[in-house]
């Protein structure tokens, strides 16, 4: 009897609700407690002190010493009454997860006296030993020094007794070694394009900011079934496991009552976020079983991003508590959905407009569709970077299977704002708009918000679709930090607005009309751009031909989508609007071949150890027990008389050797292209061997196991089952 899954079965249907320690309360009086916004800043400083500062967050300007100084005493202060003993600079290093290195404000002054300290030098600047986080061959050894520094645009908080000081991450000689960085900078570029946009409407907007509400989807497991799966703890995805009779098929988990220990979870999980001012709003089952959803209300992009990441860390300390495994793996489990994490962005004016919600005025209006075309155009021009900003080894098995938006790039509309482009397209010719056609022009774009109003068009299938006020990007991976793909969008949308701005001044410079020329532009961008618009289903099979008529690129795998990293379109668009330098891009495409390589490389060791020494011996065992069967049969029976009875057995014994042969042909001949791999000094190549010729060998042994899973006596089976794994009680 398998004595570890039957252990971890019983511990897991003995796993009540916990209760949360902490009375429930409303949302809006915890709401920030933990965090250390400029309400409070403005608590706990002199006003001077406090304008500076809150003048170096809106306009970008380093803050002095002697401010800093005063912050930090502030922060100390209002840490120190909220529990904190230590801090830490909290960075976004290349590794996915969020960093921390603790220390104390104690400080020891001699005659056996200690004061808790902490000073503008320790709040702006830090050097974390960081020499051992992936940096893509920017940090030598004898550069080995990274540092940290504030980032003042996101409050710090508390965590327990830390107080915790959002900071970006760069090496001593000055390029990026984190998430957070090239955000930064892409924001900034943005901003500064964006509000150029918006004098042609508007003459107010002197700030534009980037806006993000992600969604996030995960899977919860039992504790004790997690840990009694060496791949779900190794590899973050079950590696075998044969599809349980009832997955997601009656779809009655979609929207279903909440299970009480995982609502139990949910509510600590919102009562730690509301006080560390993540605006954690929404909840809800979603479509695998045990599959679940949360969303906050959206926010700044980079105060959404650093949200995204606490959250994610939060869910992992709670989830313990809850006897509970948060997977955030894009597939954990094979045959039912995986995970994803949806960016919602859109761009808002500090005079409180959202750039893309059609206003009251004819202006308005036309400033939505500007900027509404301008972000069509730019995924249609840079398509391929938003693919890399999605790629990674456990998306590529989410992406293109048929419950997630394929690889294909491609924007949703709606029918309405479909038929609007295609009449602006007709009626402007070769420069020039008739009055009739103009008045009728600017009739329907009159009407673009009635539209938008009882606009129902809903279509689930786009990686990237318009959602009434804001763009959806739906291919983001569950696990991924959202600042990839917010860096890239925002910085491809700041250059075409650079770009749309050039060429409607262009035009005005010749004596155009202003809203000619807008006009005019536009006009060319829906014409150029028209193959990136698909509005029917992404999931279906028709798509994938019809996609590749029209050109656009289907790229399945990481290694080969990081290609376009490379292209000069793709290292102009980040050095011009410097986001990133040539160098900060190799080193990121250097990273991401490398971590998908060593995920691909724990999967297939993983696979061959649990193929190897927990399921072939399982197998053997029980063909044992058939054995001895057969062999009881055949003493009490003549042959005759065995040949009816005891074939069966027979059959079954045969079909196990088959099972447990193929299985290991495979291990081995994967464990020798592995080896071959390793042999590859080029990253490139060898992540191209890794996922053409080890990975296939996964999907055999895989299937050959779970077949045996069927075959062999289940109280022998060494591995939870899906069945087991995947209703939480
Ligand atoms: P859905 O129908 O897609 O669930 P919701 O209105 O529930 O739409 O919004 C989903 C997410 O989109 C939420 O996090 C929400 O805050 C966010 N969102 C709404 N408006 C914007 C915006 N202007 N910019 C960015 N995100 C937004
Ligand atoms: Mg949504």
């Amino acid at each position: 009897m398998s004595t570890i899954r039957f252990k971890a079965i019983e511990k897991a249907s003995s796993n009540k609700p916990v209760e949360y320690s902490t009375p429930y309360t409303s949302g809006s009086k915890i709401f920030g407690t933990k965090v250390f916004h400029t309400d409070v800043m403005r608590e706990y400083m002199t006003k001077d002190a406090y304008e500076a500062v809150i003048n170096s967050i809106e306009t970008g300007q380093p803050i002095d010493r002697k401010v800093a100084g005063m912050v930090a005493a502030a922060m100390k202060n209002w840490a120190l009454e909220h529990g904190a003993t230590h801090y830490t600079h909290w960075f976004q290093p290349l590794t996915g997860a969020t960093a921390e290195k603790h220390d104390a404000f104690f400080e020891p002054i001699g005659q056996g006296k200690a004061i808790e300290n902490f000073e503008a030098s320790q709040l702006v600047q830090q050097e974390p030993d960081a020499s051992s986080f992936p940096n893509g061959g920017i940090r030598n050894t004898f550069e080995a020094r990274g540092y940290t520094a504030w980032d003042p645009t996101s409050p710090a908080f508390v965590i327990e007794s830390t107080l915790c000081i959002p900071t970006i991450f760069v090496s001593y000689t000055g390029e990026a070694l984190d998430h957070k960085t090239p955000l930064l900078n892409a924001l900034h570029a943005v901003d500064k394009a964006a509000t150029e946009v918006c004098q042609y409407f508007d003459k107010n907007v002197t700030k534009v900011i980037s806006t993000l509400g992600w969604e996030q989807e995960y899977f919860l497991i039992d504790l004790a079934l997690f840990s009694a799966r060496p791949d779900l703890i190794m590899s973050g995805r079950t590696l075998f496991g044969h599809a349980p009779a009832k997955g997601q098929q009656l779809e009655d988990h979609y929207f279903g009552s909440i299970p009480e220990r995982a609502k139990a979870f949910m509510r600590e999980i919102e009562n730690e976020c509301l006080q560390l001012g993540i605006p954690i709003k929404t909840r809800h089952n979603e479509v695998a079983p045990n599959q679940f959803e949360c969303a906050p209300v959206f926010e700044e992009t980079n105060l959404a991003v650093d949200h995204n990441q606490l959250l994610m860390d939060v869910m992992d300390k709670v989830g313990q508590k809850h006897n509970f495994k948060v997977l955030l793996h894009e597939k954990p489990f094979a045959g039912v959905n995986g995970s994803g994490k949806h960016n919602n962005w859109s761009l808002a004016t500090n005079t409180g407009k959202n750039l893309l919600s059609p206003g009251k005025t004819p202006k308005n209006n036309l400033q939505f569709l500007t900027f509404f075309v301008n972000t069509i155009k730019a995924v249609h021009d840079y398509a391929d970077l938003l693919r890399v900003a999605i790629a990674s080894a456990g998306n590529d098995h989410r992406l293109g299977a048929n419950e997630a938006p394929p690889a294909i790039m491609s924007v949703f509309i709606g029918e309405q704002l479909t038929r609007i482009l295609d009449e602006l397209e007709k009626k402007v010719k070769d420069g020039k708009i008739s009055a009739d056609d103009k008045t009728d022009l600017k009739l329907n774009i009159a009407r673009i918000p009635e539209i938008l109003l009882d606009n129902t068009d809903r279509n689930r299938t786009s990686p990237f679709a318009f959602t009434g006020n804001k763009f959806e990007f739906r291919a983001v991976g569950s696990s991924a930090n959202c600042a990839l793909a917010m860096a890239t969008l925002n910085t491809i949308v700041a250059e075409q607005l650079k770009q749309f701005k050039k060429e409607v001044d262009a035009l005005l410079d010749k004596g155009a009309k202003k809203d000619d020329a807008i006009f005019q532009i536009l006009r060319n961008y829906i014409s150029s751009s028209k193959k990136i618009r698909f509005e029917g289903n992404g999931y279906g099979d028709e798509w994938v031909k019809e996609a590749t008529k029209r050109g656009l690129k289907n790229i399945k795998t990481t290694p080969q989508a990081l290609d376009a990293m490379l292209e000069k379109q793709a290292v102009k668009v980040f050095t011009v609007n410097k986001v990133m330098t040539e160098r900060e891009i190799h080193a990121r495409y250097e990273i991401q071949l490398e971590t998908y390589t060593k995920k691909i490389q724990i999967e297939s060791r993983v696979m061959g150890d649990i193929a190897l020494n927990h399921i072939i011996p399982c197998a053997i065992k029980y063909q044992n027990t058939l054995i001895q069967n057969v062999t009881g049969l055949k003493g009490l029976f003549n042959a005759a008389e065995f040949k009816k009875i005891g074939t069966t057995q027979l059959e079954m014994i045969q079909e196990i050797s088959e099972h447990i042969s193929m299985i290991k042909k495979h291990v081995e001949a994967m464990v020798e292209e592995r080896k071959k791999a390793n042999l590859f000094e080029n990253a490139k190549k060898q992540a191209i061997a890794y996922c053409d010729k080890v990975i296939p060998h996964f999907e055999i042994i895989r299937y050959h196991a779970d077949k045996l899973e069927l075959v062999v006596d289940n109280e022998c089976w060494p591995l939870p089952k899906y069945r087991e794994m995947l209703w939480i009680r």
